[in-house]
């Protein structure tokens, strides 16, 4: 099996600030704010000393960007992994500002990161590393602060320990200091689903531009963690064609359509998609450019850039991962006619929910899941609707689109709010 290792050609913080920086430019920014939103209000490091199982004592570095305020508390995830730098965090970030303004919802951005490989811890060691990471930043986290919330290779129970660690210190259980969170400890019906859920209600409304129907729509997807696993189910059941998905260890796919059902109890089994009998295998990389109509990144950032751009046969790119394609691939994609659903907008499902989570926690008064997701069904519904329109009026693509429209917003929130100086 061909394993491909994605290239980088702009760091996330650099693709975040190419769009930023021609976003601005159309809106005719004021050069002071300019300087101002391209900027995080705050960078935390810290070095979190953890003792190993076999008595060691090890370090690990962590981060928390907070990039804005204006609209709200900051709202982002955390990833844990043994690359994850304070550039990338930095990128993510911005990226939530932008995400969260894009759907309206009254949330700044942030994202955190701890530099180590989950693979290779205990349970106990994740736990000691989570806990001290919250303690290290417990001043700067708070409902009316900033939200973590979990993102690559962190979970429910991660959310946990956060929400234990933050509680234990402030005397009283506080439920509402991160989302994500195990629906018996005040998370949200439907989060688990919600960012898979949000890529298949903007695909639907992607699909009417072209008036096509979820039937004879294939569906390739990159990435069967939390987000892509929960997309190819909905799109399964919702009557897509899903032909093919890939994780980490490499892909599969039948033109004929995946069992997905059969498949998630294989993973579930095996720990790995790899020789499911259902279909053929493929390298990660490589399916990217299979022929199908919709392309699902919902793994890692850079996966498409200038060098592989081109070759994309999809008609239409839903951004389930952030970050996954490269500024530089932007312009290929747009001029091969590639109708692109962008991140900030396609997986805005999970912090759409995060948000309902918070508002439940904060009125101790919880929500059927039936209305989670029609909730999620209209504010995705009306930011993919802004976005088309907004770009329409502009004459810029999706992307661009989306960026003005959120740098608008927040924008508009610093104005009425003013510099504190
Ligand atoms: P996850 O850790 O649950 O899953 C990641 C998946 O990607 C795994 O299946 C892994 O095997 C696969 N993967 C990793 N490297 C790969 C490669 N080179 N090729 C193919 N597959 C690869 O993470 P997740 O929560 O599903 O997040 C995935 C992406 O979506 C990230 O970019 C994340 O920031 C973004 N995102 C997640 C959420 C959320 O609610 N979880 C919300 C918005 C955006």
């Amino acid at each position: 099996m061909k394993v491909v290792e994605t290239e980088k050609e702009l760091s996330i913080y650099e693709s975040m600030a190419a769009r930023f920086d021609v976003a601005a430019r159309k809106l005719n920014l004021d050069p002071g704010l300019e300087k101002y939103l391209r900027t995080p209000n705050r960078e935390i490091i810290v070095h979190i000393p953890v003792g190993m199982d076999d008595g060691q004592l090890e370090v690990f570095d962590g981060y928390r960007v907070q990039h804005s305020i204006a609209r709200g508390p900051c709202k982002g995830g955390v990833r844990y992994a043994p690359d994850v730098t304070l550039d990338e965090v930095r990128g993510l970030a911005a990226e939530m500002t932008w995400k969260c303004a894009v759907v309206n919802i009254p949330f700044g951005g942030a994202k955190g990161g701890v530099v180590c490989d989950p693979q290779k811890l205990s349970i106990g060691e994740l736990e000691r590393i989570t806990r001290r990471y919250t303690a290290e930043i417990l001043d700067y986290i708070g409902p009316e602060r900033d939200v973590p919330a979990p993102d690559m290779n962190t979970n429910e129970q991660i959310m946990a320990w956060i929400m234990d660690t933050y509680s234990m210190h402030v005397r009283h259980t506080t439920t509402a200091v991160v989302t994500g969170k195990p629906v018996d400890l005040g998370g949200s019906h439907g989060r688990k689903e919600a960012t898979g859920r949000g890529c298949m209600i903007v695909t639907d409304q992607a699909l009417k531009r072209f008036s096509r129907r979820r039937e004879s729509t294939r569906v390739i997807i990159q990435g069967f963690g939390n987000v892509g696993s929960q997309a190819a189910r909905l799109m399964h059941e919702a009557g897509y064609q899903v032909i093919g998905v890939a994780d980490v260890t490499g892909g599969v796919w039948n033109t004929q359509g995946l069992d997905i059902p059969s498949l998630l109890e294989y993973v579930e089994e095996n720990k790995t998609l790899q020789e499911f009998p259902g279909g053929e295998s493929i390298g990660n990389m490589e399916i990217l450019e299979q022929d199908c109509d919709v392309l699902l990144p919902a793994a890692k950032e850079s996966v498409i850039t200038s060098r592989n751009a081109d070759r994309i046969k999809a008609r239409i790119l839903v951004e389930g991962a952030n970050s996954p394609t490269t500024a530089p691939a932007d312009e290929i994609l747009f001029d091969c006619g590639v109708f692109v659903v962008p991140d900030i907008l396609a997986n805005a499902g999970g912090v759409t929910v995060s948000y309902f989570e918070w508002v439940q926690d904060r009125q101790g008064y919880f929500w059927l899941e039936s209305d989670v997701n029609e909730k999620l069904r209209q504010i995705q519904v009306s930011a993919f609707n802004d976005v088309v329109q907004y770009g329409q009026r502009h004459n810029v693509n999706n992307r661009i689109a989306a960026y003005m429209l959120a740098i608008d917003r927040v924008a508009f929130s610093m104005k009425l709010r003013g510099i504190y100086a």
